[in-house]
């Protein structure tokens, strides 16, 4: 029998709920994925994450995966304040960073690396993360392609780009012995080849940003409608659909009643209108098990 015959024991923390908005008082976009016998991974730092790796257990030095999806700074702020906690532990395992090409003024996360902790950049003082880094660093680019990349032999993770406004986003599909997510990102969810990339999946993290008032407007544009998330999960034929970066304004002025939470009920009898499996509304810390 092949050593990985056995099934991988999958758990998906949230560290993060929200968005960039905190009048639900949730954290940014983060999560954190657990898997027996392997570094975990997490995908997203939002400013709040390096608070909530620190409440769920997870010690310095031991995340192995870092997947960006995109550099709005709800999904990325948590950067300085992380790597400056693990630079002060002496972190020496190998960090793998799997993030979107450069596009549209936002720049590749090489660069983006360069501008925070370089010499010249915005936290200079940590610039032996750039001249001589205590641990190894992957600088993976996630091109728009589907083919999976190894992490290790029993666990791939594949990329595929998402239309979220200007913002070069990815989402992540993550297929191990015997389970598979998909975080489907910040995006529109009207795409058929999104739908091919995350079919089967067990669980799909999905961003519930806003409410059906934004239908018609430039936001639709660039974040989903609740029912097209349901019909692509539908069409994905998705066991377990994950709600998440539920955002909430701190009052209904200026557009706050099109935010998810402003309409949590219509929001998710939109996408039941279209998906009749497993659907659960994320929580900060909440923990799901994945697959079978
Ligand atoms: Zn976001």
């Amino acid at each position: 029998m092949p050593e990985h015959s056995r099934t991988h024991q999958a758990e998906l923390q949230i560290l993060g709920s929200g968005g960039p908005m905190h009048g639900g008082g949730r954290g940014s976009a983060a999560y954190l994925l657990r898997l027996e016998g392997m570094p975990p991974l997490v995908v997203d730092m939002g400013g709040d994450t390096p608070h909530a790796l620190a409440r769920v257990g997870v010690r310095p030095g031991e995340v192995g995966t870092l997947l960006i999806s995109h550099l709005h700074p709800d999904h990325v702020s948590g950067f300085p304040d992380y790597f400056w906690g693990e630079l002060t532990a002496g972190r020496s395992r190998a960090l793998q960073l799997i993030a979107p090409p450069a596009g549209n003024g936002f720049p590749d996360i090489k660069t983006f690396w360069q501008r925070l902790f370089g010499p010249d950049g915005a936290y200079s003082c940590m610039s032996t993360l750039v001249s001589n880094p205590s641990f190894p660093i992957n600088f993976l680019t996630a091109f728009a392609r589907d083919e999976p990349v190894a992490l290790d032999e029993a666990l791939t993770v594949s990329t595929h780009s998402v239309e979220h406004g200007q913002a070069p986003t990815q989402a992540f599909r993550i297929d191990g012995i015997g389970f598979s997510i998909v975080f489907a990102g910040d995006q529109v969810m009207r795409d058929p080849a999104f739908v091919r990339f995350a079919d089967g999946a067990d669980m799909m993290v999905a961003h519930l940003i806003a409410n059906r008032r934004i239908a018609g407007k430039p936001l639709a544009d660039v974040v989903a409608l609740p029912e097209d998330i349901g019909r692509t999960a539908n069409l994905a034929n998705i066991q377990h659909l994950v709600l998440s970066h539920l955002m909430e304004a701190p009052s209904d002025e200026s557009g706050g009643d099109l935010w998810s939470l402003a309409a949590l009920e219509d929001a998710v009898s939109d996408i039941r209108q279209h998906y009749s499996n497993k659907i659960s509304v994320a929580e900060d810390l909440a923990t799901f098990s994945i697959g079978r």
